[in-house]
């Protein structure tokens, strides 16, 4: 609070800059910047959507758009041309889906918006997750064309399982857009047929109601997307926000910029110069260029030489940023995708065990003691057993119903200790949820997602 400015607190070393103040110095004057992944099941029309929606804000020059519309009518898939904006490489367009996270940067009223290109099939959830594990908010993009919004949104569909991803990533804030309307003739009854089918669902998959919002577009023909709809037969019953506007309501979720730095560690390259670099997320605290960093779990040192968030050059990150951290003192030996860099003087626990609540979404085989899994905690995934069934909950009010179950069921919520591989760095919900969460699959498909409760056999 505004105490804490006028009166240090006690212990606080007098040549600290206090995060709080920092952070309003650097970042009081300029927009919010929100993350947003965009998901939702193959072909719904994400990368034509979101491709159209950056041309419509000059975010791709003419040149660019002129070789993809040449480009695709040569392949007589001239509808493609939006999605390649998202699709950069040669391979992805040949395949026609979109393979890796693209990041896009795009500005609405009051905010700068980076958009995480989400793939939509199937074999790739995995970097999906890494994608809506950084994100603020969601875009889920359903098809409304007939019979196609019931093949993703039923089983075997991706519609539900992304939504319960993101969900369990930390997500609560959700944009749907109900998209391809012009295949049905912009019809108000499939919009609200669609509508209420995903409500009852997101609900149940942990959304609050006024998180969420709906709307009508085509990616293909740009129908309101920027501006409000021209087309007479949606303007006769929608009068409320385009997309972009939709965008522009998100609230962007607190920074944690006073809490001590986790830094999660996405991806590991050689810089140009000398160093190691890392791209990841600010989880919480802040770090500056010069700063001493303890890389976990490794408790390597290293000494932050460079940052850069979105291709310029910073002094500082904070909590909420992604960005590119060059560090020197350390070897691509040390460093892996999962690490977590963190405050030397705070750094977060280091264990192979640990507790958690879990819900069990779809599992073919009942959990049972010793039951491997994929476990996924930020980017990282590593092999891992559940290793004690610790209780059966209540799924609704998480109460106790039966101690040391002998099989926890699909549909359930339980308290499980998973023990993984090797060590890894982590935290508890209730000190860290940005690092606190966890995700567990089983032969590609995520069968449970949890919090982690109590850490156990901290190394
Ligand atoms: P993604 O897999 O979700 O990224 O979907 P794409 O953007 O690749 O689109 C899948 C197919 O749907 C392509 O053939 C697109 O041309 C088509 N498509 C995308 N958006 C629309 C739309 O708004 N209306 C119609 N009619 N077709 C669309």
């Amino acid at each position: 609070g505004n105490e804490s400015e006028t009166e240090p607190r006690a212990g606080r070393r007098e040549t600290k800059v206090d995060p709080e103040a920092q952070y309003k110095t650097e970042r009081g004057n300029g927009k919010e910047h929100l993350y947003m992944v965009v998901i939702g099941h193959v072909d719904a029309g994400k990368s034509t959507l979101m491709g159209r929606l950056l041309c419509e804000l000059g975010q791709v020059n003419k040149k660019t758009m002129h070789k993809y519309a040449q480009e695709s009518r040569k392949l007589g898939k001239q509808s493609f041309m939006y999605a390649w904006v998202l699709d950069e490489t040669g391979e992805e367009r040949d395949r026609g889906i979109t393979m890796d996270i693209g990041r896009y940067l795009f500005q609405t009223k009051t905010k700068e918006v980076t958009l995480l290109d989400a793939p939509g099939h199937k074999d790739f959830i995995p970097n999906m997750i890494s994608g809506a594990a950084q994100a603020d908010v969601g875009l889920l993009v359903v098809d409304a064309t007939r019979g196609e919004f019931e093949t993703g949104f039923d089983l075997g569909g991706q519609t539900r399982e992304h939504a319960l991803l993101v969900r369990s990533l930390g997500v609560n804030q959700l944009a749907v857009v109900i998209n391809k309307l012009d295949t049905v003739s912009w019809s108000k009854t499939r919009f609200d047929e669609i509508v209420q089918k995903l409500k009852i669902f997101l609900k149940q998959a942990g959304f609050k109601d006024n998180d969420v919002s709906f709307v009508p577009c085509s990616g293909l023909t740009g129908q309101n997307l920027v501006a409000p709809p021209t087309e007479n037969e949606l303007l006769e019953w929608y009068k409320g926000p385009c997309l972009l506007e939709v965008i522009d309501k998100f609230r962007t979720p607190p920074r944690p910029v006073a809490k001590p730095l986790r830094f999660s560690v996405n991806d590991v390259f050689k810089g140009t110069g000398s160093g190691m670099c890392v791209d990841g997320r600010v989880e919480t605290g802040l770090a500056n260029v010069g700063d001493k960093i303890l890389i976990c779990p490794s408790k390597e040192r290293a000494t932050v030489k460079s940052i850069i968030v979105d291709e310029s050059s910073k002094n500082v990150v904070f909590a909420g940023d992604q960005a590119t951290i060059t560090l020197a003192g350390i070897d691509i030996q040390s460093l892996s995708v999962g690490n977590i860099l963190c405050d030397p003087q705070n750094p977060i626990p280091v264990s192979s065990k640990f507790e958690a609540r879990i819900v069990v979404f779809n599992t073919k085989v009942p959990i049972t003691k010793g039951y491997p899994v994929v476990l996924h905690h930020q980017s990282l995934v590593e092999p891992a057993v559940v290793s004690k069934l610790v209780s059966q909950l209540n799924k609704n009010t998480g109460e106790v119903v039966k101690r040391h179950p002998r099989v926890v069921l699909k549909n359930s919520s339980a308290i499980v200790e998973i023990s993984v591989s090797k060590p890894i760095a982590l935290e508890e919900y209730s000190s860290c949820k940005e690092l606190g969460r966890i995700m567990l699959r089983v032969a590609g498909v995520t069968i449970a997602a949890g919090l982690i409760t109590k850490i156990l056999a901290v190394n």
